[in-house]
């Protein structure tokens, strides 16, 4: 299993870091983690083939997590010429609010006919489900987002990653990371209290509790991307970082 990190940013490009997108790669399955804002230019970037993506799955409904999915979409049907159907995961009332988001952004292109169809599947806390080769259970998370913000625990092809999505709380994350072969975690500030978002801090008196095997920060404000930081027991995530389990 191959994993690249295709934007690792925050919300507000601190680094100059795109926003969050991970590729995942299986042999025969590829998938997103979260469709930033930037995810598409990330795609191009990186050499990703938008085509051959199965499924995206989305840890919750702000932005800089699934802001990318009407860029991603307008390419399948203009410019990539998908045909096959591209399955979008995410917490409950994703369906409506892609719809919106669709066309805030660009006006008619939610009702559009399309060469490939979209099979949206909106998930229920700690219910897992099957989608293509991928065994995905959401935890729900403490951050407003409009819907429930989910932390995410993958299995595929005998791995299990676990991402944490943006949330406030250490406590919550831990049925979705315990033991995990990678757990890629939100750590957005070193200890300074930011509401709905972890510290570095809190999250290293957890980590021995979690055990993953192995951990990569992300969505890092300035202080933590600051190198005279010192981290120990986990390593920063950089834009086109590629973990091979
Ligand atoms: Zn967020």
């Amino acid at each position: 299993m191959r994993v690249q990190v295709l934007g690792c940013g925050d919300a507000f490009g601190s680094g100059g870091r795109l926003h969050t997108c991970f590729h995942v790669s299986t042999g025969d399955q590829q998938f997103l983690i979260d469709c930033g804002a930037s995810a598409l230019i990330a795609i191009r970037r990186f050499g990703v083939d938008p085509n051959a993506v199965q499924t995206v799955f989305l840890s919750h409904l702000h932005g800089d997590h699934f802001g990318g999915l009407p860029f991603l979409l307008l390419d399948a049907q203009f410019v990539s010429r998908r045909t096959t159907p591209l399955t979008i995961v995410g917490p409950t009332g994703s369906q409506q609010r892609l719809h919106n988001l669709m066309e805030a952004m660009f006006p008619g292109s939610a009702q559009i006919e399309r060469r490939f169809s979209i099979d949206l599947i909106e998930l229920a806390p700690e219910r897992p489900r099957s989608v293509h080769g991928v065994t995905v259970t959401p935890f729900e998370v403490p951050h407003p987002s409009g819907a429930p913000s989910l932390a995410l625990r993958l299995e595929s092809a005998g791995h299990v990653i676990c991402y944490t999505g943006d949330t406030g709380s250490v406590d919550a994350i831990i049925p979705a990371a315990r033991g995990a072969d990678l757990l890629i975690t939100e750590a957005y500030t070193v200890e300074r209290q930011v509401p709905y978002h972890l510290t570095w801090t809190a999250l290293r008196a957890r980590l021995g509790e979690i055990g993953a095997k192995r951990i990569i920060l992300t969505h890092m404000s300035p202080e933590m991307l600051d190198t005279s930081v010192r981290i120990e027991g986990a390593e920063r995530a950089e834009d086109g970082l590629v973990i091979d389990l």
